[in-house]
């Protein structure tokens, strides 16, 4: 499979292809994807800028029923967007249907906020009359990451175009192709150059957030990534969305039921290999729960059969590229050596296969120092410390206690007191006995992060107010 860049409706070829392996079987290619510079950057804002002159008088319903065409589009080709997606970048084939599934929900969900959230403002009294009306801002870098870039793309580009935006769409190198499929698809049902897709690394990134024609950059990736982008933005003083790393915390109090949280914790960690930014990063158990937590933590991790991401039988995939399966690594290797009291648990599904993938199996770690690097970091891997705690004030703390602010969640049978808990938390999501959002959750929470784990929120009516200006005009009455 050979994947170009798309500009104006337009397959544009390069001069080089990067081979993408497939992290699962390294010894076969998943693709080959082509490699964009500066030049194809200017041609794909120019593009988007000329479109965006008459995308913007469109109206919000003409702009909300292409987008609606278009989900019914990628509904209809979810099946092969999944395989192509799942064989990139490694996450569960399972996985990966579901991701396309929820990505659609995602655009469903914000269509359907769209009237609500354009609505024109006139007040009026005997000396004046205002109109506030909320235009889009131009041209919209959009930058997504590999680890889940169906959903990401979706949810990102979907209420930027609804406001009247254009978009140029940098995926990562390690998982563009489903994403190129996605945007190629959609980009039929939109008048040229309103979607354009530029392909390649941090350097193509870099001369996208340093154009002078981008107005807004969204960004959903890593810290040090954005610091970069931040600068770059600078220069032109343009805006920036970003949706960053998390080091979400569960905590489960005294009166939860083990039987019931456990499985639940386990899978909100494991999940996607450990590879989502509201994985649970950290758990916190009371001292007295902490060995029959550890244990069952335990049991239920053995199960998991690691193997290649197409296999069915598999539960937990590789991770996706050779620098993370590294860190990782380095991570697991420096607990070690550390002497902390930590497992490697899991069932290799395809040992022959082993060494011809990122494969890791998921490590418990125990008994740990809650400063210790594996608490503090974002491990994004299949790595899960336990630290025991003894108060509800000292959990609080230690939850806390850190630059990260994306999820977190608190376990309990008591709602009440699970709120109380909840309400004290420094998270842009705070879920009680769940990780993750349910349907309703999906559709009006504001998806997003505080400290370093963000600015700006993703999803439910909030994420419109993110790519528009709004334009006040204010007309003088004659006094009598
Ligand atoms: P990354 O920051 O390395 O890369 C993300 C994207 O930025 C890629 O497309 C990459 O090519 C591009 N990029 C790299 N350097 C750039 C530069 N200088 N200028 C512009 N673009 C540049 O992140 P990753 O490893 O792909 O993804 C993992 C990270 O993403 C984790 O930290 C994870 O928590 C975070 N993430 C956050 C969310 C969220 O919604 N909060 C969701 C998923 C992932």
């Amino acid at each position: 499979m050979k994947v170009n860049l798309f500009i104006n409706n337009e397959d544009v070829t390069t001069e080089h292809y990067d081979e993408v392996k497939d992290p699962g079987r390294l010894s076969e290619t998943a693709g080959y994807i082509a490699k964009g510079d500066a030049s194809h950057i200017d041609q794909a804002v120019q593009a988007a800028q000329q479109a965006f002159l008459s995308w913007r008088q469109t109206s919000l319903e003409e702009r909300m029923s292409i987008l609606l065409e278009s989900a019914e589009e990628i509904e209809k080709n979810a099946s092969s967007i999944a395989s192509v997606t799942a064989k990139e970048n490694g996450i569960l084939l399972s996985r990966t249907v579901d991701e396309v599934k929820a990505g659609l929900m995602e655009m469903r969900n914000m269509i359907e906020l769209a009237p609500s959230a354009f609505q024109q403002q006139i007040i009026e009294d005997e000396s004046g009359w205002v109109s506030v009306v909320k235009r889009p801002m131009g041209v919209i870098a959009c930058i997504v990451p590999w680890n889940a870039p169906i959903i990401l793309t979706l949810q990102k580009i979907t209420p930027i175009l609804l406001a009247g935006n254009t978009i140029v769409v940098k995926p990562s190198p390690t998982a563009s192709m489903g994403v190129v499929a996605i945007l190629r698809m959609m980009a039929g049902s939109f008048p040229p150059g309103v979607i354009n897709v530029v392909l390649g690394g941090g350097d193509v990134g870099s001369a996208l957030t340093s154009h002078p024609l981008v107005r807004k950059i969204s960004f959903t990736g890593g810290g040090s990534t954005a610091v970069a982008i931040m600068k770059s933005a600078a220069e032109t003083l343009k805006g920036v969305h970003f949706e960053l790393g998390g080091n979400d915390p569960a905590i489960v109090l005294d009166d939860a039921d083990l039987n019931e949280v456990v499985p639940k914790i386990v899978e909100g960690a494991f999940r996607r290999t450990g590879q989502f930014c509201f994985a649970i990063k950290r758990v916190y158990i009371p001292y007295d729960m902490y060995d029959e937590f550890y244990e069952k933590a335990c049991e239920l991790t053995d199960a998991y059969k690691i193997g290649h991401q197409l296999n069915k039988a598999a539960t937990m995939g590789p991770i996706n590229n050779q620098l993370q399966y590294v860190r990782i690594s380095e991570l697991i290797k420096r607990l070690e050596d550390s002497g902390v009291n930590l497992v490697k648990l899991g069932k290799r599904l395809e040992p022959e296969n082993w060494e011809n993938g990122y494969y890791l199996q998921p490590v418990i770690v125990r008994d740990v120092d809650p400063n210790a690097e594996i608490v503090t970091c974002e491990q994004f891997g299949p790595v899960l410390p336990l630290i025991p705690y003894h108060t509800e004030e000292e959990v609080i703390r230690m939850a806390n206690n850190t630059e990260f602010g994306l999820g977190s969640s608190i376990w309990s049978s008591d709602f009440d007191r699970a709120l109380g808990v909840a309400n004290q938390i420094e998270a842009g999501m705070t879920f009680i006995n769940g990780h993750g959002q349910t349907s309703l959750g999906s559709k009006h929470i504001p998806f997003g992060g505080v400290k370093q784990s963000g600015i700006g929120r993703e999803k439910s009516i909030e994420v419109f107010n993110e790519f528009i200006e709004y334009h006040g005009i204010n007309y003088h009455k004659k006094q009598s």
